[in-house]
């Protein structure tokens, strides 16, 4: 029988994350990843934004740790040459109803603790963004971008070199309290069972936290881990270079995302998306169909005024994994230790939507804490 110190479910951006902390003081580390390669699914299907901490509310885990992170993840990437620029971003009112919110916003971003978070005129936007239509904005200079695929890779790296093991094409499929820890079996490659066994589990399985979480037998319902599918899906418009930062508008109350926006990316692409889509069925369905450019196009074209729809090509999906149905708030993420549950040293890592790629590193540290 094999053993480990940890065990760690799914190689996404937050079991990579995880991993990397957890080795680094000579833990036997594993990580089990079902696909090819790590960071398939939602970490390389985002908006590959550093976000700044604006929306969320101050206190909230998504406050602290993506304000935490966007200093923390910055400097990893400049440690370890992965490509991030602080282009900055611009939320824009078009109309004077809207620049209410603005105000909403500024005081919650301003609350959080956001650097240099500033309302701004009409004739800044312009300067800023010749092409962009706007009567206010808000400007916060601290947001970036990120290439997120060298950031899986170099968490990775890291990972391995402290001694971290990584099992691709291994799914985890069932896991049980043993005698001071947890047998948990796996498919292999070759679709054989493989027992092993360890002291500590971090379920880091995204969109299947919640039903990983229920083979160790966690009432997932009661507990509130219970996630719903959210698609989010990009237009590219054909025009690079014509907007250089991130642009987006003022959030309609009650929708479950920012509204269309516009994501530039390092090379100078520019997107627009992600939109909201609620997901009848648990399907990982990354199709955008031609049809759906007509409700992008509606949404930005408010400003970026000549923008045409001949200009929008269908791009990626993803999908978050919310703990909030539609018209319910939003909930924080869930990382937690169960031993309240007689689930001691496993951790529950649910509801991890954005700003989940920005604090990536912080919520390793969380785990770590939650370990020691
Ligand atoms: C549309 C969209 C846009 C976003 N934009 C941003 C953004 O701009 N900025 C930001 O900060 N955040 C953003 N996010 C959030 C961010 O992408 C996520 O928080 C982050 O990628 C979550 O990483 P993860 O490791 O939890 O999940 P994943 O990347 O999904 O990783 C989970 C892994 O677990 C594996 N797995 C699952 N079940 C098993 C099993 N049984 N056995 C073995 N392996 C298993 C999966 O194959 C997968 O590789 C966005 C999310 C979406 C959907």
């Amino acid at each position: 029988m094999l053993h480990f110190d940890t065990v760690i479910i799914g190689a996404g951006l937050l079991g990579l994350g995880v991993a990397q902390r957890l080795s680094r003081e000579g833990r036997r580390v594993l990580v089990v990843e079902a696909r090819e390669r790590p960071a398939q699914v939602t970490s390389s299907r985002n908006s590959g934004v550093l976000h700044a901490a604006i929306y969320y509310p101050q206190g909230s885990l998504k406050a602290r740790l993506c304000l935490r992170g966007n200093v923390s993840l910055g400097q990893w990437c400049a440690d370890h040459d992965v490509g991030m620029r602080r282009v900055g971003k611009l939320i824009v009112a078009t109309a004077p109803e809207e620049e209410g919110a603005l105000e909403r916003l500024l005081t919650q971003g301003r609350a959080n603790g956001v650097p240099g978070f500033e309302a701004v005129d009409g004739a800044f936007v312009k300067r800023l963004e010749p092409e962009v239509r706007a009567s206010a904005a808000l400007w916060s200079p601290s947001t970036g971008i990120i290439d997120v695929h060298a950031l899986a890779q170099s968490l990775s790296e890291v990972a391995v070199d402290q001694g971290a093991t990584l099992a691709l094409r291994h799914r985890f499929v069932g896991g049980a309290r043993v005698d001071h820890g947890y047998r948990l079996r796996l498919i292999d490659p070759q679709a054989e069972v493989i027992e092993l066994e360890c002291r500590e589990v971090v379920n880091a399985a995204g969109l299947h936290a919640d039903t990983v979480a229920e083979t160790f037998e966690l009432d997932v319902d009661a507990l509130g881990y219970r996630q719903h599918w959210v698609k989010g899906r990009y237009f590219r418009v054909n025009a690079p270079g014509r907007v250089k930062h991130l642009v987006y508008p003022v959030p309609l109350p009650g929708l479950a995302g920012l509204g269309v926006h516009v994501t530039v990316g390092l090379t100078g692409e520019v997107k627009l998306g992600p939109d909201v889509e609620v997901l009848g069925q648990r399907v990982e369905d990354y199709g955008v169909p031609e049809a759906a450019a007509e409700s992008f196009y509606a949404g930005a074209v408010r400003y970026l005024p000549w923008l045409t729809r001949e200009l929008l090509a269908p791009d990626q999906a993803g999908i978050r994994p919310k703990l909030s149905q539609p018209g319910q708030p939003a909930r924080d993420f869930v990382i937690a230790e169960e031993s309240a549950r007689g689930l001691p040293g496993l951790i529950t890592l649910a509801g991890m939507e954005s700003p989940g790629l920005t604090a990536t590193l912080e919520i390793a540290d969380e785990v770590h804490a939650l370990l020691a």
